[in-house]
């Protein structure tokens, strides 16, 4: 398939054709069907997590290693529920419980985690590019957890399987995301994702926190949260990442949230229907305040780590097929 268009239905290409990929890494370079084929088949994982009875069998006798070098609480457990509901056999490592304490360099972490037979890894680590050296020295797939400031991939198709669900084709969409730009891999695979599916992405930060290569990203850049929000279908507010910043990018984070911050009032610049995204963990009264983040109608914040279990559902689904020797996925 050439066409990027992402109207629906969608035509995907035939077995592996579709994801003919070995890892999720990051969402830059997928093409606009692969990341379409990954939404159309967590759906079915969505269906399937509003049962009673949640048990797939399709990873029975797998074993998935979560390896976590970086707190986590949405993504690990979202992703040992993944693994768990589709009949794998899940370990977590906890870097703070592990040799990499000890000293261990990220190769030996590899090679070992290699030797256990896993047959998926999942990592988050600190650093950017970290979980790429990891891929490169096991013989099964990985996925990206969220590698320092570069990407979180699963995050950015669980947005997008959101946005999609409510608002449809996400194409011509215009998608606001405002806050910590520079330092969030969230807002990285956010602008990939959603620019390669036809959204007018717009982010909105003080400039101290507008990372330069977003003039090569395809989107729209604002320091001025009113203008950036005027006409937006959606709106995605971000954390501020201090535990990766060095020195002082903002005067207060009173001062913030007066600029930046995401308020009732402020709300009324977006279109009246606008959705409300937060990946958490959100501080409340800095980027986004109570009022808004639990609005039941606009706020799709739960939602987001609904769509969670099932996109990464699929992720381990479709990055195991050809291990499981599933037809078609050569
Ligand atoms: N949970 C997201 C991440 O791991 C966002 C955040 O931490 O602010 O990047």
């Amino acid at each position: 398939m050439t066409s990027t268009s992402t109207s629906s239905p969608h035509q995907f290409p035939e077995g592996s054709d579709a994801f003919p990929h070995r890892h999720l890494l990051g969402i830059a370079g997928l093409q606009p069907w692969e990341i379409l084929y990954l939404l159309k088949e967590a759906e079915q994982w969505v269906d399937l997590n509003k049962k009673s009875s949640k048990h797939a069998d399709r990873l029975d006798g797998l074993t998935v290693i979560n390896a976590f070098f970086e707190n986590s609480t949405r993504t690990l457990l979202s992703f040992e529920i993944a693994g768990k509901r589709m009949g794998a056999d899940v370990v977590n490592m906890h870097a703070a419980q592990s040799s990499v304490k000890k000293g261990e360099t990220l190769i030996d972490t590899a090679v070992t985690l290699n030797s256990m037979k896993a047959d998926a890894i999942v990592i988050r680590h600190a650093s950017s590019g970290a979980v790429q050296l990891i891929a490169d020295k096991v013989d099964c797939p990985v996925l990206n957890a969220g590698d320092g400031r570069h990407e979180h991939p699963t995050q950015a198709l669980l947005d997008a399987l959101t946005i999609q669900r409510r608002k449809g084709d996400i194409s011509g969409l215009t998608i606001t995301i405002c806050g910590d730009v520079m330092h969030s891999r969230v807002a990285r695979s956010n602008i990939y994702c959603l620019t390669t599916l036809g959204a007018k992405v717009r982010v909105c930060a003080p400039p101290s926190l507008l990372p330069d290569a977003l003039d090569r990203m395809n989107v729209e850049s604002f320091t001025n949260f009113d203008d950036a929000l005027a006409g937006s279908d959606v709106v995605m507010m971000l954390r501020l990442q201090s535990e990766r910043m060095s020195g002082d990018f903002i005067p207060s984070p009173r001062e913030y949230h007066y600029l930046y911050g995401l308020t009732k009032e402020r709300l009324k610049n977006a279109k009246p229907d606008a959705l409300i995204m937060h990946p958490g963990p959100m501080n409340r009264g800095v980027e986004i305040d109570s009022e808004v983040a639990d609005d039941l109608e606009r706020s799709a914040i739960t939602e987001q780590v609904e769509m969670g279990v099932a996109v990464r559902m699929a992720c381990l689904d479709i990055l195991t097929r050809k291990s499981r020797g599933v037809e078609g996925w050569s």
